[in-house]
């Protein structure tokens, strides 16, 4: 059935006013899905080469879906947004996904997905969908799936709308929940602001307090940017005193024009956004301090995702990955796309489409009376444009000379395409090329050593062997005098 008006939830996010220039940073350019789900992807990655017709692209069972509940609308204005064009993109202001849409959503995918599934819920702020929205979600989510499917929830949330009801809801269901945290007070404050121009950090502190409280399993977001990626070991000291089991580092690479220069090199990287040899610099302190005294409890995420390439031969973060094919966004609105930081038309897929008024005689048909209901859109994922996706999924293997002949793509696949000259409008190396350059060279014996346990299924020993330690921090070598006789 469709959802009638009364079904519907009032919008009211809160005392603070929606807007659209703020927006959660969102893991998944990293986190897309926070739990990496091998079956959803159909056994392992997607891989175009290997797997000739590309409707195959777009079929359930090999592509996950992100959602944008409420799209770009945010009670938050973080400096950093990057979801502020795609809010401009729309006549209208967001609005809160109908349900109508979101049934159709679920109607046409959880039927053919994969066993186990996760629906990544994303924004703008999610939560500001208000949580009686997300329990209607859970019916609907019940109503669809097939019998013994697993549906895992992920929610990518600022955490400053948190209280027990979320809490609670969240635990029952249990979300695996990622928290937007900058590192250190005067990072995250400066960058990372409310409406009013307040800082959040202690807020999403406060939030994190009510995910701890109601157990709810939680990752740390921190997004990289010009500040907090010059402090790494004031930012991990502090990530390790928060006792956080899970972390994800999301640089905060976006394009701007360059008023001093033409044609090609109009563009240079936002002020904000962390220079690639700083980038490096941080990856190597977090590295050698995570090797030797975290590596069994915590959890970094593109560590995972390198030792996953290594041991495995896939990525478990679609920026490492060898393509852009593994998820597709829904707006608000029901237009998808292939990745929310390409959320513009020309990448535009197709449309689930919205409830149809129906009519007769001109009089509105009352949709709670059986057979009035419009009906769901199941068959969206078909009508999807499947070549563009592949186009676009694809661009992420069109490398420069440089990428190409360099010892890392293996690991690295050039990154990921946004953070290319200008979006991947070029084949030139990424922005944060030279970090990843310094940080393969400095930690690829040890991931290897690492990755060589993974493969095999043993457990690593705890110290390393020194032939694979950087020169700097070999033990030295006692000299022993000879004793005279
Ligand atoms: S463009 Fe590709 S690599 Fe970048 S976040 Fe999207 S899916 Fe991932
Ligand atoms: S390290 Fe640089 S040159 Fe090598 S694959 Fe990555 S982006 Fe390309």
């Amino acid at each position: 059935m469709a959802w009638t008006f009364s079904d519907e939830v009032t919008f009211t996010p809160d005392s603070e006013t929606p807007g659209f220039s703020g927006m959660e940073m969102n893991a998944a350019p990293g986190d897309r899905g926070a739990r990496f789900d091998e079956d959803a992807l159909g056994g392992g990655p997607f891989n175009f080469s290997a797997t000739p017709g590309v409707s195959q692209g777009l079929s359930p069972r090999r592509t996950t879906i992100m959602l944008k509940p409420v799209g770009a609308t945010c009670n938050l204005a973080c400096d950093y947004c990057y979801y502020l064009p795609v809010a401009q993109g729309y006549e209208a202001p967001a609005k809160r996904m109908s349900l109508d849409v979101l049934e159709s959503v679920l109607a046409g995918y959880l039927p053919e997905a994969a066993a186990e599934v996760s629906i990544a819920w994303q924004g703008g702020e999610p939560t500001l969908a208000g949580l009686p929205w997300f329990k209607k979600m859970i019916e609907l989510v019940e109503k669809h799936r097939r019998p013994g499917q697993t549906v895992n929830h992920a929610l990518q949330t600022n955490g400053t709308r948190l209280n027990d009801d979320w809490g609670a809801f969240l635990h029952q269901h249990q979300f695996l929940v990622g928290l937007s945290l900058d590192g250190l007070l005067r990072d995250h404050d400066h960058y990372r602001k409310d409406r009013q121009q307040r800082g959040t950090y202690q807020r999403v502190l406060d939030g994190r307090a009510i995910l701890q409280k109601h157990k709810v399993e939680h990752n740390l977001l921190v997004v990289l940017n010009d500040r907090n990626v010059t402090r790494p070991r004031e930012v991990w000291r502090q990530l390790m005193a928060l006792r956080t089991d899970w972390i994800q580092f999301i640089p905060a690479v976006e394009w701007v024009h360059d008023p001093d220069a033409t044609g090609d090199h109009a563009w240079k990287t936002a002020d904000f956004s962390p220079p690639g040899e700083a980038y490096g610099r941080f990856l190597i302190h977090v590295f050698d301090d995570w090797f030797a005294h975290h590596r069994h409890r915590v959890s970094v995420r593109m560590f995972d995702a390198v030792l996953s390439i290594l041991a495995r031969g896939y990525s478990t973060e679609c920026t490492l990955g060898n393509t852009c094919a593994g998820q597709v966004t829904l707006e608000h609105d029901g237009s998808v796309y292939g990745c929310d930081h390409f959320v513009e038309p020309n990448w535009g897929l197709g449309q689930v489409s919205p409830p149809v008024s129906l009519t007769c005689n001109g009089q509105k048909l009352d949709p709670s009376e059986p057979g009035d209901a419009a009906p769901l859109d199941t068959d969206w994922m078909s009508r999807l444009d499947s070549p563009r996706f592949e186009t676009f999924a694809r661009r992420k293997q069109e490398h420069g000379a440089m990428c190409r002949s360099c010892d890392f793509r293996r690991v690295c696949n050039g990154g990921c395409p946004k953070h290319r000259p200008v979006r991947g409008s070029r084949p030139a190396p990424s922005a944060l090329c030279s970090g990843y350059r310094m940080f393969f060279a400095h930690a690829m014996p040890r991931l290897e050593w690492l990755a060589g346990y993974i493969q095999r299924g043993d457990i690593p020993p705890a110290e390393a062997p020194s032939s694979i330690m950087p020169r700097n921090s070999r033990k030295p070598r006692v000299k022993t005098r000879k004793k005279r006789r």
